[in-house]
């Protein structure tokens, strides 16, 4: 005899920042691999429409919330992942306090609720902890180069609090936690007016505006298509350890290449150059030789193959705002 689909027998994952650009993507492979998700989130850069297609599944649920205010779920929980922040440049230049107090009051409350629940507990870290790298390409010992008063000081410094507070929750309490440090992540579902270089470029090419080069165009940034970094989530948060993992994709790109790669998709394009803006870093790309060995995870989406995913998102979204 078959049983009726009881989805609360099913394992429990809180993701924060549940409705932003790669939280979303995580709830959808959280579903798919069978979980339930609570995706919490306060909507401050994120969408509603990033879930829109979820609401209708009775295992996902969408509570709209501040993690900066204690968290309270009734029920069990497996696994914690905490996502939200404000995350481009642009983001979080706007919300400086509110960046800060989420990386450390959001991500200490998000660390109690694991603890309560003993879940395993996932915290997105960023390639931004390295600061404007002295090292290349950059490798998980590497301690950075970062202004603690610069602009950018607000994302840097909450995300290397965020990493002290997890690593002091699994040495002191021994919650099971996880680090992940995420370097450019791009796809379908970015913001079209988030500021970053991938949504820029792109929106920019679409609505047949100049594309702003920030500097000379020299620095570099490496590009991950968003599927291949929720492929690393997901096996570091069943396979790995407590220590941190770059998630990345090796394959360093200056800013003029990317507007050849974008010239390749859309067409030549006129180009504005801009002031660099303050601690740009000049370099970055990660080494990701640990997460190849231990969970043998690697990116397979070229920028070329991941852009015209992302345009096509970017066209339907702007068409969508009409
Ligand atoms: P995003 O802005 O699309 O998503 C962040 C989400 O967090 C949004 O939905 C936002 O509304 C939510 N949020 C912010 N503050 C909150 C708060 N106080 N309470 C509840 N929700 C809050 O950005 P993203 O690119 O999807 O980034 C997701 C996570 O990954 C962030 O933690 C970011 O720092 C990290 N990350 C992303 C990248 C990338 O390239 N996308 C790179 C490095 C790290
Ligand atoms: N950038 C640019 N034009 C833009 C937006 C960004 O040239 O319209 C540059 C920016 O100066 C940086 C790189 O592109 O050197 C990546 O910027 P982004 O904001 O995407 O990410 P982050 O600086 O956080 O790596």
């Amino acid at each position: 005899m078959t049983h009726p689909f009881d989805p609360t027998t099913l394992p429990r994952a809180v993701v924060t920042g549940g409705a932003g650009f790669v939280g979303s993507s995580l709830c959808e492979r959280l579903l798919a691999d069978g979980w339930r998700v609570l995706a919490l989130d306060n909507l401050c850069t994120g969408r509603r429409a990033n879930v829109a297609h979820l609401l209708a599944d009775p295992r996902f649920e969408l509570r709209v919330a501040d993690v900066c205010d204690p968290m309270t779920v009734d029920g069990p929980v497996a696994a914690v992942l905490q996502f939200a922040s404000p995350a481009s440049p642009f983001d979080y230049l706007a919300l400086p306090v509110e960046t800060l107090r989420t990386g450390a009051i959001g991500t200490l409350n998000a660390l109690e609720l694991a603890k309560a629940k003993g879940a395993r507990f996932l915290l997105a870290s960023t390639s931004e902890i390295y600061g404007d790298p002295l090292r290349h390409p950059q490798t998980e010992d590497y301690l950075g180069n970062v202004s603690c008063t610069g602009p950018r000081s607000v994302y840097d410094e909450a995300k290397r609090y965020a990493e002290a507070a997890t690593m002091a929750y699994q040495r002191t309490h021994g919650v099971d936690t996880r680090i992940i440090r995420i370097f450019n992540t791009y796809g379908p579902r970015m913001k079209p007016r988030d500021g970053r270089v991938v949504t820029a470029f792109v929106v920019q090419s679409l609505l047949q505006e100049p594309l702003t080069v920030f500097g000379d165009g020299r620095q570099t940034r490496s590009f991950c298509d968003v599927d291949d970094l929720v492929e690393g989530i997901v096996r570091v948060l069943a396979r790995g350890d407590h220590m941190p993992y770059n998630l990345g994709n090796p394959s360093e790109f200056t800013i003029a290449e990317l507007v050849s790669e974008v010239e390749k998709l859309l067409g030549p394009q006129q180009v504005t150059y801009l002031p660099l803006p303050q601690d740009d870093p000049t370099r970055r790309c990660p080494d990701i030789s640990r997460a190849r060995r231990d969970l043998d995870w690697q990116p397979t989406v070229a920028l070329a193959q991941g852009l015209v995913r992302t345009i096509d998102g970017l066209r339907q979204t702007l068409a969508a705002a009409q």
